[in-house]
């Protein structure tokens, strides 16, 4: 059979003809089916992914690697000009901006080959989400009340760790006044521990990165990855008028894995820096009901405030998803976090905006006792990126983000 030049179109499952080669335009659009197999001849597996363009057209793309009759082939780039080679196969509901070209196998199919996963367009804020059924969370008071942990940290001279603390919530708190109620209403120091018990507090952990253990569960450590850490517990109850609204959160701040920093300077020994304002300015953000501005390696499928798919962090290198306060990862010694984006201003006047106040600042605890069902999402670990293990294409085994 002659191979014949006119395959020089590349079909979409629906028909949409693409020209053969570099492909000038990137394909942007939404994840909605993604599956692994192994080629005929058995020797590499393929992930297989429908796109459904902006244009409401699905292509179909292919990417090298993914899982298939229980095996997984993965690839590990040297990523040496950090534009994201080391793609990871797309996730269903992702929202993608993917380069592509035409190849064609030897047998003369043309396949639609993903050379790089772009930014992936911006999402607008993302909001953490939904309860069953359906509702994003919020706090139900004018105010959020947050304690610090006496203990503080050693790491830290004198009492700085207080001030910075201050810092980030005056940092929201002035950043939203235009637009939004909401404040973060600090409350004191209290000696109290991470769980729920309608006291919201930020803890340091400088000589266990773990929750510690009770009469009735053990100690759970934490990825050593995670610079910090938010546990939010939410109302999950369909036939509650208090669906979605949180009723407990604390932050943990690691100590043991991270130097906790105030500009550069610790008194801790880890070598990689945590600066405080950077940490907590951005679990403040998950405090308030946001979420990260992308998918990492294992995230679920999510949308944004708009119902807009959210897209994957892996070679994403738009400003808008990575130069959010809420963006999922942070370096060594960063500190840009500390100063919220737009989009992280957007999030919480939308969520709580003027006009909505309502008008007192009330703990949790008195009203909410044994009325509701809750949700724990012990969430969004703050996990730092040591700029080499970028490099090394590792950040997927330590971007793992849990939920329970
Ligand atoms: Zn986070």
């Amino acid at each position: 059979m002659p191979r014949p030049l006119l395959s020089v179109l590349i079909w979409g499952v629906s028909g949409v003809a693409l020209p053969l080669g570099a492909v000038a335009a990137p394909l942007q659009g939404e994840v909605t089916a993604s599956q692994g197999r192994w080629t005929a001849d058995g020797s590499r597996i393929v992930t297989e992914s429908v796109i459904r363009t902006d244009a409401g057209q699905d292509v179909v793309v292919s990417q090298l690697g993914g899982t298939a009759d229980g095996l997984t082939m993965r690839l590990f780039a040297s990523d040496g000009r950090g534009d994201g080679v080391d793609a990871l196969p797309l996730v269903v509901g992702a929202r993608v901006s993917l380069e592509i070209h035409g190849a064609a196998t030897l047998d003369g199919r043309i396949v639609h080959v993903v050379d790089r996963v772009l930014p992936g367009g911006s999402s607008d804020f993302v909001r953490t989400g939904p309860t069953k059924a359906g509702q994003f969370l919020s706090w139900a008071s004018g105010c959020a009340q947050l304690y610090y942990d006496s203990a503080g940290t050693v790491e830290l001279a004198g009492d700085t760790e207080f001030a910075l603390i201050d810092e980030a919530v005056a940092s929201w708190n002035s950043g939203v006044a235009a637009c939004s109620y909401m404040n973060i209403a600090t409350q004191g120091k209290k000696s109290s521990e991470v769980g729920k018990d309608f006291i919201n507090i930020v803890k340091f952990r400088d000589t266990k990165w773990c929750r510690p253990a009770t009469a009735a569960d053990p100690e759970r450590c934490y990825s050593p990855a995670a610079a910090g850490l938010t546990t939010v517990v939410f109302v999950d109850d369909a036939n509650s008028t208090r669906d979605g609204e949180i009723v407990d959160a604390d932050i943990e701040l690691n100590g043991v894995d991270f130097a906790i920093a105030n500009a550069g300077a610790t008194g801790g020994d880890a070598p990689c820096l945590s600066d405080l304002k950077n940490t907590l300015t951005h679990e403040l953000g998950h405090f308030l009901g946001l979420e990260h501005t992308c998918l990492a390696a294992g995230d679920p499928a999510r949308v944004d405030d708009k119902g807009k798919a959210v897209p994957l962090c892996s070679g994403n290198n738009d400003p808008v998803v990575r130069d959010a306060t809420m963006y999922n990862f942070q370096t060594c010694g960063e500190t840009s976090k500390a100063s919220l984006s737009p989009d992280d201003i957007a999030a919480v006047c939308s969520v709580y905006p003027l006009a909505d106040d309502p008008g007192q600042c009330d703990g949790v605890g008195g009203s909410s006792g044994g009325c509701c069902s809750v949700s724990s999402t012990s969430s969004s670990p703050l996990v730092s990126v040591v700029p080499a293990l970028w490099a090394l294409g590792l950040v997927a085994f330590i971007a793992r983000r849990r939920r329970t």
